[in-house]
């Protein structure tokens, strides 16, 4: 039989919204359980400098995810390296499938599942995914050396990426399909002013292009978005940075979303359409998703859980069916 598990508040997800649940939930004495996932630590464990943190005028993102791990720990909360597979959010306790084969089942839901790298969907990317093909600059930049490299993007995360590429590539062209970088004003003005960075406007991906054997990429087929014409850039590396998306497929079908996939949450709170069950971070914020708001919405999504469980009598419910609807902090499970 599976091992299980009860907690009184599960924290699904590691990145700044969980570790600040968990840094709040356990000094309200709620005792959280908080699960890692794949990436232990989130988004930030994939960039280098991090240069908007309160606090730090420049930390290593790796670093800062590493002192909010500590941090939670020390106050209480205990983390556990594993995934969640599945959740049945239709009654209380909730339940958890996990990757170890634990069950855990919780009183109040914490979803901080964060966001993932989004692709262009081509089967060349696919076909050279790993062999030259990456969507992250930290983990494979140095494989670059003295190499032509191509970003794809306009956001921060490209200009970011791009000039990160800078330390390892002899040329960094950036690709974006627009003449307007969405990109902060100050990444821009590094970006424009770097010597070895050229950028590529009113272009597109048509086709990543390679050797087989071995397999490796050896250049990008761009289209002009205006004229449809075709242009060739030989480049030993492409970086995808076109974007994220919420990592919302645990709770498809359970709970409203909007914008394609974000969670959605009750205006100036962390309640979802279920109540018991919160959500934090980039998994429900299409606008700003940044590291400090997602941890603002991290210790907004504990301090609900708190007042709700105080407002259920702080007593587990066992097999309460459950309705959908915006659950009050006063309410008591099914309406
Ligand atoms: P995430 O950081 O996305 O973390 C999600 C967590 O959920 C991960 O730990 C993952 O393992 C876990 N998870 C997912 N699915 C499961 C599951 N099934 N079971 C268990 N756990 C699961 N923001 C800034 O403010 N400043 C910056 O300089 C900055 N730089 C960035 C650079 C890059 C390259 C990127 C990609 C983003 C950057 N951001 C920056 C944005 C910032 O990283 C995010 O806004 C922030 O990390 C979101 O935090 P989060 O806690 O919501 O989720
Ligand atoms: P983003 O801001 O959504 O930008 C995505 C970029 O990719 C846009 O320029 C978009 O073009 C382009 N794009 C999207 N789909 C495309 C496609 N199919 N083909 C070609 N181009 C495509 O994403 P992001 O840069 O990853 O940033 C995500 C969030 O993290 C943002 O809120 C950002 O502020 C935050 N972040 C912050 C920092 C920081 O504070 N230093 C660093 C990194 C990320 P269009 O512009 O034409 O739409």
């Amino acid at each position: 039989m599976s091992p299980s598990r009860h907690t009184k508040v599960l924290i699904v997800g590691s990145g700044p919204a969980g570790y600040t649940a968990g840094v709040y939930a356990a000094r309200a004495m709620l005792q959280p359980l908080l699960v890692q996932g794949i990436e232990p630590g989130g988004q930030l464990t994939t960039t280098t400098e991090v240069e908007n943190w309160p606090g730090d005028v420049q930390v290593q993102g790796p670093d800062l995810m590493v002192r909010m791990e500590a941090h939670a720990r020390e106050m209480g909360c205990e983390i556990v390296s594993d995934i969640i597979t599945s959740l049945d959010l239709s009654r209380r306790p909730f339940t958890a499938q996990s990757d170890s084969g634990t069950v855990y089942t919780a009183d109040a839901i914490i979803l901080a599942t964060g966001a993932r790298a989004k692709w262009l969907g081509l089967p060349s990317e696919e076909k050279f995914k790993g062999f030259g093909v990456s969507a992250c600059a930290t983990c494979d930049g140095f494989f670059y050396r003295g190499q032509e490299i191509v970003v794809i993007g306009g956001g921060n995360t490209a200009v970011e990426e791009a000039l990160f590429l800078t330390n390892f590539a002899s040329k960094v062209t950036l690709v974006h399909r627009r003449n307007e970088l969405r990109a902060e004003r100050i990444l821009q003005d590094r970006l424009f002013k770097h010597p070895k960075i050229e950028t590529l406007w009113f272009h597109e991906v048509a086709e990543v292009i390679g050797a087989e054997s071995p397999l490796g990429v050896e250049g990008i087929r761009l289209r002009n978005v205006k004229t449809g014409a075709i242009t060739e850039i030989p480049c030993k590396g492409v970086f995808v940075a076109i974007g994220h998306s919420p990592a919302s497929e645990l709770v498809k079908d359970q709970l409203e979303m909007h914008n394609g996939g974000y969670v959605t949450v009750k205006p100036g709170s962390t309640e979802t359409t279920i109540p018991g069950v919160f959500a934090a971070g980039d998994l429900t914020d299409h606008k700003y998703r940044q590291a400090v708001t997602s941890a603002g919405m991290g210790c907004m999504a504990a301090l609900d859980a708190e007042h709700w469980l105080a407002a259920q009598g702080d007593q587990p419910q066992k097999d309460t069916i459950l309705p959908m609807g915006y659950g009050a902090p006063e309410g008591v499970g099914a309406k």
